[in-house]
C-alpha cells in the first residue's frame, strides 16, 4: 500500500531538501521528490498531508536504556519535575495509587532541584506517610529515601558509612534521607526484585514512548547484569517472539571488567543466543570511567578542590590501558563492535589508545566530554565515531555548580568539542542515555545547534562547539543509523526503510532559538503507522 507524505519538507538523512514530498511502498521508501512526479509513479497512494511540517527518517538513538527508562515510566517517574515541589506532588499522586504497605519506587529526580542535591525524608513522609519509599536521582549515584525506609534498613546514626558510599547526617549525625553511590545498597537491597514481567512491560512502554518522540531504532547500551539493575536481553527475546519489538535494536553487551577476556566464549553464545528478528546482539559496552560529577571520569591531570587547588585524584580508570586494548582488540577481531564509555580526557585517550589498529567494526566512544585537544583529530584518524550526548552541552547547574569548578578553566573549554571533532573529519552519532535524560531528540538538537537548553536563558556554553542544524538532524539519523551498522535506515533514499517521522514544523525554516518546540506528530516504522 503506497503512502504518499506531501505538503511539507524533507531531511533526508543526510541534507536538507526543502519543500518536497516522499513516496513510501510498503516497508521501503521508493523516492523523494516532486508530488506530481510522486503521483505518477503511484496514482493509488494514500495522500497524508503535512500542514508544512518536516518529513525526516526515523531518529536513532546511539545510546539509551530503553527497559529501565519504562520501568522508570511505569512506577514514580520524577524526570520531568523540576522542583522539590513538583516531585512531592509526583510521590503524593503516585502513592494514592498503591496498595497499603506497598514499597513506593521509581525515581528520576534531580540533584539540582535540592539544595546540596540532598533531599530529606522529613519531606518525603509528608506525602508517603508509613509505606517505605526508595527513589534513585536519575544518574542513579544517590537515591533518596523517607523514615520508613530508614527503619526497615536500620539505618541510625549509630550505622557506619559502607566502604562504597556514604550516609547523608545532619550535624549530629542522625541520617537525613539521601544514601550516596554503595550506600543506596542498604535500602536497595530491601526491595523485591523487578520481575521478568516487569522488566518486559518496562521494554514495552519506553518503546512506546521512544516511538512517540520520533525514534525508530536504537542502540540499548547495557544488556548484561549492571549495578543490580536486571539484564534487558531476555525481554527483547520475548518481545521479538511475540512480535512487540517494533523498533529495530542493537544491543550492547556488558562487558565485565573483573573477568577479562574469559568471558570472551560466553559473549559469542550471548550474541547467537540473543541476535533475531528486529535485535542483533552485536556490540559490546565496555566502561572505562564514572562521571565527571562525582570526580570518577578519569583525568590527566588531578582535579581541583573547591578553592581552586589541585587534589591527588585524577578520577578512575576502570580497566588498566593494557587490559582495555586487550579486550577491545580481541572484542573486534570476533566482529563486535565495542561501544566505550569514556568521560574524562584519560579515560577517552586510554579509549582512542585501545581501539587503535582494531579490526574496523564501527566503533564509538560515548559522552566525549573533556577531550583534549590533541586527542580530537584522532577519531577521524581511527574511525572511531563520537557518540554525543548533545542535550549535556550547556551551561546547566550540573555544569556550572558540580563540573566547572573541579576542571578549572582550560579544561573546562575541552567540553563537547563537537563543532571540532566534525572539522577534523570525525563521524558523529548521536543518542541521549534515557533514563539519564530526556530521550526526546529535538532537546539534544536543540542544544546542539544552540548550546543552551530550549527556554533557557543562560548564556550559550562554548558556542563556537555548535553545530549546524542539518549535521545536527544527520548525527541523530544516518550517523546513529551508521553505527547500528543499517545503511538503509536513517536515510529517505529509494531502497531505504521506510522508517519516518513528521515533525509539526519545519525547523530549518524557523529560527535556531525555536527547534526545541517542534513536535513529532506521526511515526511510521516499516511503513507501519504507529
Ligand atoms: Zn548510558
Amino acid at each position: 500500500m503506497g503512502l504518499l507524505l506531501t505538503g511539507g519538507s524533507v531531511f533526508d538523512g543526510h541534507r536538507y531538501r526543502g519543500a518536497a514530498s516522499v513516496l513510501l511502498d510498503g516497508a521501503r521508501v521508493v523516492a523523494v521528490g516532486d508530488r506530481a512526479d510522486l503521483r505518477e509513479r503511484d496514482g493509488r497512494a494514500r495522500e497524508v498531508d503535512c500542514a508544512g511540517g518536516l518529513v525526516a527518517p526515523g531518529f536513532v538513538d546511539a545510546h539509551v536504556h530503553v527497559a529501565q527508562g519504562g520501568l522508570e515510566r511505569l512506577r514514580c517517574d520524577l524526570s520531568e519535575s523540576a522542583t522539590a515541589e513538583e516531585c512531592l506532588a509526583a510521590i503524593a499522586a503516585y502513592a494514592g495509587r498503591l496498595a497499603p504497605g506497598d514499597w513506593l519506587l521509581g525515581g528520576g529526580w534531580s540533584m539540582a532541584s535540592f539544595p546540596g542535591g540532598t533531599p530529606t525524608a522529613e519531606a518525603m513522609d509528608g506525602v508517603t506517610g508509613d509505606r517505605p519509599a526508595f527513589l534513585p536521582n536519575r544518574d542513579h549515584h544517590g537515591a533518596w529515601v523517607n523514615s520508613a525506609a530508614l527503619r526497615a534498613a536500620g539505618i541510625t546514626r549509630d550505622t557506619p558509612d559502607p566502604a562504597d558510599g556514604r550516609i547523608e547526617r545532619d550535624a549530629d549525625g542522625h541520617p537525613t534521607g539521601t544514601l550516596h553511590e554503595g550506600a543506596m545498597a542498604l535500602v536497595g537491597d530491601l526491595v523485591s526484585e523487578t520481575t521478568d514481567d516487569e522488566l518486559y512491560d518496562g521494554l514495552l512502554a519506553g518503546q512506546r514512548y521512544l516511538h512517540s518522540l520520533g525514534v525508530t531504532g536504537w542502540q540499548d547500551a547495557i544488556i548484561g547484569d549492571y549495578a543490580g539493575m536486571m539484564d534487558p536481553g531476555p525481554s527483547y527475546r520475548r518481545a521479538v517472539e511475540n512480535g512487540t519489538l517494533t523498533a529495530d535494536v542493537v544491543g550492547a553487551l556488558w562487558w565485565d571488567r573483573n573477568r577479562g577476556l574469559s568471558q570472551l566464549p560466553e559473549l559469542l553464545a550471548r550474541r547467537q543466543v540473543l541476535s533475531s528478528g528486529r535485535f542483533r546482539a552485536t556490540s559490546v559496552k565496555i566502561m572505562q570511567d564514572g562521571v565527571a560529577e562525582n570526580f570518577t571520569a578519569a583525568m590527566l591531570h588531578p582535579y581541583l578542590d573547591r578553592c581552586g587547588h589541585a587534589t591527588d585524584n585524577r578520577g578512575h580508570s576502570f580497566l588498566p590501558a593494557a587490559d582495555l586494548r586487550a579486550a577491545v582488540q580481541a572484542l573486534a577481531e570476533e566482529d563486535f563492535q565495542v561501544h566505550v564509555h569514556a568521560i574524562g580526557d584519560r579515560g577517552i585517550r586510554e579509549a582512542l589508545d585501545a581501539l587503535d589498529g582494531a579490526k574496523p567494526v564501527r566503533h564509538h566512544i560515548a559522552h566525549v566530554q573533556v577531550v583534549h585537544p590533541d586527542d580530537v583529530r584522532r577519531f577521524a584518524e581511527l574511525g572511531v565515531a563520537a557518540n554525543l550526548q548533545a542535550l549535556w552541552a550547556c551551561a546547566d547547574d550540573q555544569m556550572t555548580e558540580l563540573t566547572l569548578p573541579f576542571l578549572g578553566p582550560q579544561r573546562s573549554s575541552w567540553q563537547y568539542p563537537f563543532k571540532d571533532l566534525q572539522r577534523a573529519g570525525a563521524r558523529l552519532v548521536a543518542g541521549s542515555d534515557w533514563p539519564v535524560s530526556s530521550p526526546d531528540p529535538l532537546q539534544a538538537i536543540h542544544v546542539a545547534v544552540n548550546r543552551v537548553a530550549h527556554g533557557d536563558e543562560a548564556e550559550p556554553f562554548l558556542p563556537e562547539q555548535a553545530l549546524d542544524l542539518e549535521s545536527a538532524f544527520a548525527a541523530y539519523t544516518s550517523g546513529s543509523a551508521w553505527i547500528n551498522h543499517r545503511d538503509d535506515a536513517g536515510v529517505l533514499e529509494p531502497d531505504a526503510v521506510a522508517d519516518v517521522v513528521l515533525l509539526d514544523r519545519d525547523p530549518f525554516a524557523g529560527a535556531p532559538e525555536e527547534v526545541g518546540a517542534t513536535r513529532a506528530v506521526q511515526t511510521w516504522v516499516s511503513g507501519v503507522e504507529l
